[in-house]
């Protein structure tokens, strides 16, 4: 990004006024060229990035990357927009052919050994879409013996290899628009990725195709940008924080992915996802407060004591935690026999991370003892990852994400 040329049009701008000069005498000072970024997305997802007749992209995730290009003083139609298939991102980061990239890119440990992330900026889940009539695929433990169908690079890929792989015929294509094209034709059985772009194509084929609606994992949209290029992670993340607050991120939801039948979470406590997590409890870079309220957030849920831990959580987005807690706590989960509750269930702190004065996020590790074999794979182990805030001088678990470790 031309960022010398940003700084050259604003001294430009000024100098006439600050000399008196009368800016219609003498030479007119060349007109600097437009700043321009270039920016990595999706063209075929529609309600999160799908090109037009005019070939521009339209969607939420066109609209999110709109709105940090201009806090970077690039106006939209001086965005260059490049195609970033699942699988060619960190490549189009890496070597420079983008600035940055917004495109369902979901942040994970794995990834940021070669990018690096600002975010969250939404969060969705791994779903399945299947054509309207299915009567057989409600979950993905039902996929044993059948084809289905997700791009080549994503963590969706990922996901059903590790998890469901042995009974699941893979059919690997480079966008999940061909996958949906498939799905139509009857060549595969299911697609599988982020509930956030199959409702897209579910609302682009009403009475053909469906989303099951149970997702089963939880993916961080961040945006990515070169590795180490901490200044832009930092100016991006500022902007999407600015964002949420001016309401910008709430009529973007509204116009794009509500309107697809997506229910949306809260907008996601944003913090430059930190590339690495450094020592729990280490006292030269952690405020002493923070490492304390997060050791009480380990020790009362390891206590199952919910009154304790409730109090050490913002009280807006308790709600949402409490969901997540219940969902992974064996104790709790509705759908699962008697059997279940006598598992028990530890948290480890293996990360703290303090990304500024107020703000924070740790990674909690999970291990489950005591859990029936048949359920087994429901309670693989845990890497909770929550964001702590410092308000009024207390520290507050904001938000929490559970991902699920496997073996
Ligand atoms: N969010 C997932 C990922 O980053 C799946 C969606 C995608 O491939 O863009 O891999």
């Amino acid at each position: 990004m031309k960022r010398a040329i940003l700084a050259a049009a604003l001294t430009a701008g000024l100098l006439p006024a600050a000399c008196g000069q009368d800016p219609s005498s003498g030479p007119q000072p060349q007109q600097p060229p437009p700043q321009t970024v270039t920016v990595g997305i999706k063209f075929d997802q529609p309600g999160l990035s799908m090109r037009g007749a005019d070939g521009k992209p339209a969607g939420f995730d066109v609209d999110t990357a709109v709105y940090i290009a201009g806090k970077l003083g690039v106006q939209p139609e001086h965005i260059i927009w490049r195609e970033a298939r699942s699988e060619l991102r960190e490549d189009l980061l890496n070597s420079g052919a983008v600035d940055f990239v917004v495109a369902s890119y979901s942040i994970t440990a794995a990834r940021q050994q070669l990018v690096s992330f600002a975010g969250p900026y939404l969060i969705a889940g791994q779903d399945l879409l299947v054509r309207q009539s299915e009567r057989a695929i409600d979950r993905p433990e039902d996929l044993n013996g059948r084809v289905v169908c997700t791009a080549e690079g994503s963590t969706s890929a990922d996901k059903i290899r590790r998890s469901f792989a042995r009974g699941v015929k893979l059919a690997m294509r480079d966008t999940y628009a061909q996958c949906v094209a498939d799905l139509i034709e009857g060549t595969v059985d299911a697609v599988t990725t982020d509930d956030v772009i199959l409702a897209g194509y579910a609302q682009e084929h009403p009475g053909v195709l469906r989303v099951v609606g149970h997702p089963f994992t939880r993916e961080r949209y961040g945006v990515g940008v070169r590795k180490g290029d901490i200044d832009l992670q930092g100016r991006i993340t500022a902007a999407i924080r600015m964002m949420i607050d001016d309401g910008s991120w709430r009529r973007a939801m509204a116009t794009h992915l509500t309107a697809a039948g997506f229910e949306p979470f809260q907008p996601p406590i944003v913090f430059n996802a930190p590339d690495k997590a450094v020592n729990p409890g280490d006292p030269t870079t952690l405020d002493p407060d923070l490492v304390h309220a997060t050791r009480a957030v380990a020790a009362t849920s390891n206590a199952r004591d919910w009154e304790g831990f409730r109090s050490l959580v913002c009280p807006e987005n308790a709600d949402a935690i409490d969901e997540i807690v219940l969902r992974h706590t064996p104790h709790y989960d509705k759908h699962l026999g008697p059997e279940v509750k006598s598992a028990g269930f530890t948290n480890t702190i293996t990360g703290v991370t303090q990304t500024d004065p107020d703000s924070a996020t740790f990674v909690f590790h999970e291990a489950f003892s005591n859990v029936p074999e048949k359920y087994r794979h429901y309670f693989k182990d845990i890497d909770y990852t929550g964001t702590m805030v410092r308000r009024d001088g207390a520290w507050k678990l904001c938000s929490l994400a559970a991902d699920f470790v496997e073996p």
